[in-house]
């Protein structure tokens, strides 16, 4: 007999024609940014732990002493009694490092996006969205039920014709990436901040990238563009360069408010694990404390970047930081290259459609602190030969 899911059955068949399905890896972190994947050993230039805090021992130390303080689990919803003093502490750290008001804890960055921008406006508004701004931001838009206007790729000119025609919606927000997760360039949030205020908008920047990267203390995109703005509304995850996992949303007290009675990823799921909590903390001072982190980062990120550019590799010149795309555009030849790499040691990303738009297949190779000065240019290296090999 037929099975009955014999439709997802074709369907995968047909990704695997295109070379777009995808696989998962089990992954063993062994430290300084390697791991163990498939019994082979790699050097990991895939993951988004831009400062190597996700194995460092400081953070391991604050997440047992959690654990040893109140237990694994935070038990129930923050509304309900899932918000501990280590959830408190948190927000109230975010909040200072972030300069804000008040702070908000969501499950995960995606659930932050989502129920956010879910919770900000509905179909008596208008959403201006970048064309490249990651998944979760397009979700919170779809689910918002607000008109939503699609700007090609960080053109503020689109974005002001946008607006200009949306003047008689109740409210408009523009919502962008700091830095373009795929792409590594940063959004032109100066402009942007100055057009919310000609025209009574609000911006939503989400700094997944951003934060403990970019900016003197490690604030993100903002604080690196020097961006103040009353309309800004600040979205960042725990879960890259902190070193942890989880959300959060930095506001006025008002909308952090508004937020925590509304926003539905947050009202409706539990807690964050507390020991997660103490790690996100320890990882903020640390970050904050330590301004030689971003100094180190920028210089290997410089330093690599200059080196796959004099080789003529595909790098677009418009990225900064520690996310570099190279453009391969097929899908099947971005794949054999990140084979290849993987063979050779070195884990990369390929990113392919619906992640990046179609005949933009990419690797996506993703700097970080963890990693030995001797592995990012033996990676460089080899990066180099597999890219210009005619095989490709
Ligand atoms: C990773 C990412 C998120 C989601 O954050 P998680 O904490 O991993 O759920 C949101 N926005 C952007 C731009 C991201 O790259």
């Amino acid at each position: 007999m037929d099975s009955p899911f014999r439709w997802f059955e074709d369907r995968l068949r047909q990704l695997e024609e295109e070379g777009l399905r995808r696989s998962r890896r089990t992954v063993s972190p062994t430290g300084h940014g390697w791991c163990r994947i498939d019994g082979r050993h790699v050097c990991d230039f895939a993951s988004n732990d831009y400062l190597g805090l996700a194995g460092d021992p400081r953070l391991r130390k604050a997440a047992r002493d959690a654990i040893d303080d109140v237990g694994t689990g935070a038990r129930a919803s923050p509304l309900v009694c899932g918000r501990t003093d280590w959830h408190e502490r948190l927000e109230r750290r975010l909040a200072q490092f972030e300069e804000a008001d008040a702070a908000l804890l969501f499950p995960t960055g995606y659930a932050a996006n989502v129920g956010t921008i879910a919770a900000l406006v509905d179909d008596n508004d208008v959403i201006l969205t970048d064309r490249l701004n990651h998944a979760s931001l397009i979700d919170g838009c779809r689910l918002s039920g607000a008109r939503m206007r699609v700007i090609r790729h960080a053109d503020v000119r689109q974005y002001q014709r946008e607006l200009d025609k949306a003047a008689g919606a109740r409210h408009r927000l523009i919502v962008t990436d700091g830095v373009f997760s795929m792409d590594g360039d940063v959004a032109p949030l100066t402009q942007l901040a100055e057009l919310a205020e000609r025209f009574d908008a609000w911006l939503l920047v989400d700094e997944a990238h951003g934060t403990g990267v970019f900016g003197h203390h490690g604030r993100g995109v903002c604080e690196l563009l020097g961006v103040h703005s009353p309309r800004l509304i600040r979205v960042g995850t725990l879960s890259k360069a902190i070193g942890a996992q989880g959300g959060f949303v930095t506001g006025p007290q008002s909308l952090i408010d508004w937020l925590w009675n509304r926003a539905r990823t947050q009202v409706f799921s539990t807690g964050l694990a507390p020991p997660v909590c103490a790690a996100a903390l320890r990882a903020i001072d640390i970050i904050e404390q330590t301004p030689e982190l971003r100094i180190r980062l920028r210089h290997r990120c410089e330093h690599v970047r200059s080196r796959l550019t004099d080789a003529g590799l595909p790098v677009p010149d418009n990225t900064t930081g520690p996310i570099i795309p190279i453009v391969i555009g097929d899908p099947q030849h971005t794949v054999r290259a990140a084979q290849t790499l993987f063979e050779n040691g070195f884990f990369v990303a390929a990113i392919r459609p619906p992640t990046v738009p179609r005949n933009t297949a990419r690797l996506r190779l993703s700097l970080s602190l963890a990693h030995s000065d001797d592995d990012v240019d033996a990676l460089t290296t080899t990066l180099i030969d597999v890219v210009r090999s005619p095989s490709q």
